[in-house]
């Protein structure tokens, strides 16, 4: 297949994403319109699985910062990438593709737990596969989950879509006016840098995996295919 650059790809959605404008809960018509464009990916040949985030619902340290116990705060966010797991599946069926759920806590009447060798039999068979509930384990994020099933799925690359954001950027582009986006990084820069792309845990399993990621603006159509054929329009992080 010579017309994309990844055959098999683990696109991370945060939940932000799923939101819409309000920046919280689901949005169907938004999630919608990105099931549209993953569809388009899909009709490429290309593999896809997807890790969903949950930010729009719940994140463990804020319920820490809010006098709650770290694990029981984290296992309620991981309940909420369930939910947005659910919805991208509602969204990407209604626009003809097949999807299945695998989640990392078992929850056998919704969804498939997470078993490696399945998820790769379904994406032979054309399958988008949804991986929610992060790692299962308290402590993580959907980054390092991201990270984590790229690796185990031997995928070519994460893509991962940013709210509005066209790549990484040396400063924080909506504050700093001079701020310098970088089109090539590694992933020993991002953690040299600091940059603010994913956590540390998640950076650093890319790096000893050698799993390209790819930062893009999620919001502009078509851009999910744009990357999938190679088109430099965001940042590619490698080596
Ligand atoms: N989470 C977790 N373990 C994981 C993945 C996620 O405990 O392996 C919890 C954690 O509390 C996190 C929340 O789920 O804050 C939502 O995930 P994340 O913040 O990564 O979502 P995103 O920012 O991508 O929307």
């Amino acid at each position: 297949m010579s017309k994309v650059k990844y055959n098999r790809i683990v696109l991370k959605l945060s939940g932000e994403a799923l939101a819409g404008e309000k920046g919280f809960g689901i949005n169907p018509p938004v999630i919608k319109k990105i099931a549209e464009e993953i569809k388009q990916v899909c009709d490429l040949g290309v593999q896809v699985c997807i890790v969903c985030g949950g930010g729009n619902m719940w994140r463990g340290v804020t319920g820490e910062q809010m006098g709650m116990e770290r694990a029981q705060a984290d296992y309620i966010g991981m309940l909420g990438t369930i939910m947005n797991g659910l919805s991208l599946q509602d969204a990407l069926e209604s626009v003809g593709v097949p999807t299945r759920v695998q989640t990392a806590i078992e929850m056998r009447q919704i969804a498939e737990p997470y078993i490696r060798r399945k998820a790769i039999r379904h994406l032979e068979k054309g399958r988008v596969v949804i991986f929610s509930a992060g790692t299962g384990s308290p402590y993580f994020s959907t980054d390092t989950t991201a990270a984590l099933r790229a690796a185990e799925m031997d995928a070519d690359a994460i893509l991962m879509a940013k709210n509005g954001v066209d790549g990484v950027y040396s400063a924080d582009p909506n504050k700093v006016k001079d701020a310098v986006k970088f089109d090539h990084l590694t992933h020993m820069d991002i953690l040299d840098k600091h940059l603010q792309v994913m956590d540390s845990t998640a950076s650093s399993l890319s790096m000893d995996n050698h799993i390209p990621l790819v930062v893009f603006n999620l919001n502009t159509p078509g851009n999910i295919v744009r990357v999938v054929k190679g088109e430099e329009i965001g940042t590619t992080i490698e080596g």
